[in-house]
């Protein structure tokens, strides 16, 4: 059944289970702005929508945050060795900032699930969108990936040695997750 949370304008569907541990879990597709609710056979309705309708300013939050993202697309020329060339040249001149170890090889990927990437042969590839990044944020892209070479994991002692070169990466990290890579 489908039902409708008037205050903040969204549905959500809701399926009973017999003997669900969790007793209501929600979740949120963001694509098509729904929540999908499952419950515990025993508890009835008229809960499970009180309980929706006393969740409704998280919902409110959780949806506004999507929508606060700002989509990037990549030019037309994206694919062109001129655009590859002047994003690692950029990458070459923010490194002078950084004397820690260095990648063995350097790649521009147009991969949307990431900004960087680092392999275990130490090759670190950037993604063609961060050519749309400020210098810091593209300056934080790097740092995290050449903290890869040395700590192939995102444990605390990652996160130090990130810190020393990039003491303010806590906001960069939150900057780079109000974009959408479309
Ligand atoms: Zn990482």
């Amino acid at each position: 059944m489908t039902y409708v949370i008037p205050e903040i304008g969204v549905s959500y569907d809701l399926e009973y289970y017999e003997k669900y541990k969790a007793g209501i879990r929600v979740t949120f597709s963001p694509n098509d702005r729904k929540f999908n609710v499952k419950a515990d056979s025993r508890i009835p309705q008229k809960k499970v929508h009180e309980f929706m309708m006393s969740k409704a300013p998280l919902f409110e939050k959780w949806l506004n945050k999507r929508d606060e993202r700002t989509p990037i697309t990549l030019p037309s020329d994206s694919r062109s060795p001129a655009f590859k060339k002047k994003l690692l040249d950029r990458c070459e001149e923010l490194l002078k900032y950084y004397d820690g170890p260095r990648a063995s090889q350097y790649k521009v990927s147009y991969s949307k699930s990431y900004w960087g990437r680092c392999t275990n042969e130490h090759v670190i590839s950037i993604s063609a969108y961060c050519s749309y990044l400020t210098d810091d944020q593209l300056f934080y892209v790097l740092v995290h990936e050449h903290a890869h070479l040395i700590h192939m994991h995102h444990k605390p002692a990652f996160w130090n040695l990130v810190e020393l070169y990039c003491p303010n990466y806590k906001n960069l990290r939150s900057e780079l997750k109000g974009y959408t890579l479309n």
